[in-house]
């Protein structure tokens, strides 16, 4: 796979043309960023790991019936993805209160929830992502109907199997962030990434944090506790 010009440079990751329009090329940056760009920082080896961790959960939910971008891993930080359109939404399911759900409604975390929560925020980097609803994703005509409710079912469905898998890693699964695309035909398909930069991974003994709230809170052990999630993840 050829690996052509650069498209686009985020915040963890770039993306390059390939010399198939239907698919690019993500690569993973050991950069960190927290609280919408405002804390930045790297963190050693995390492009490595949240590729492979991304990779493998693809994988996973591909068998349990949910679509992803995934095609094929390239190198350790390089994986070949279906290019999508992505939805401009950010959508975070909750099993835990935590983060700013604990913040916003003045709650402590660690509250485990009689059902899952399902939240979206409009991704947009210049007002700071707000949280919206339904409604408001409609009237800003950022997904129809039809596709917000896949993406919900998608999501909840995605949350089932990422829960189970994770209990079987003794980690609890507190929160995560998803983002769908479309492909051509406008098939929603589930993008982006899924690693401890977008998930909120508590060790089920200990409660200890294994993912990016050690970066956010300046609480130290950062890649200790990303590499121990990818320890788990590979079985060793
Ligand atoms: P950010 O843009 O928030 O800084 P990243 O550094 O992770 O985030 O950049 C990756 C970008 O690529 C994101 O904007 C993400 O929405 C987008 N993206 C993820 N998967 C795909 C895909 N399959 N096709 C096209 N774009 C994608
Ligand atoms: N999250 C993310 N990207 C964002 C915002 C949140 O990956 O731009 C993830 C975050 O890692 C956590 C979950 O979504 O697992 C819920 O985050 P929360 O709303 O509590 O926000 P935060 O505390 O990160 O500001």
């Amino acid at each position: 796979m050829e690996k052509n010009e650069q498209l686009y440079e985020g915040k963890a990751k770039k993306v390059f043309a390939t010399s198939d329009p239907a698919l690019v090329i993500v690569d993973y940056k050991d950069d960190a960023t927290a609280f919408n760009g405002l804390k930045k920082g790297q963190i050693a080896g995390k492009g490595v790991i949240n590729n492979i961790m991304s990779n493998h959960m693809f994988q996973i939910l591909e068998q349990q019936g949910v679509p992803t971008h995934f095609v094929e891993q390239l190198s350790e930080r390089e994986t070949v993805v279906k290019k999508v359109d992505i939805v401009p939404l950010e959508v975070i399911i909750r099993n835990i209160s935590a983060g700013s759900f604990a913040k916003r409604y003045g709650v402590e975390e660690g509250i485990v929830f009689d059902a899952p929560t399902i939240e979206f925020s409009y991704k947009n980097d210049d007002l700071g992502d707000p949280l919206i609803n339904d409604y408001h994703a409609l009237a800003l005509k950022l997904a129809t109907a039809e596709e917000i409710e896949r993406i919900k079912t998608l999501a909840f469905k995605v949350n089932e199997v990422m829960k189970q898998y994770f209990d079987s890693l003794n980690v609890i699964l507190v929160d995560f962030k998803l983002e769908f695309g479309k492909i051509a035909d406008g098939t929603i398909v589930l993008a982006d990434e899924i690693s401890p930069d977008t998930c909120r991974l508590w060790d089920k003994n200990t409660k200890e944090k294994l993912d990016k709230d050690r970066f956010r809170r300046d609480m130290g052990g950062v890649e200790d506790a990303y590499n121990e999630i990818m320890r788990r993840i590979s079985g060793k």
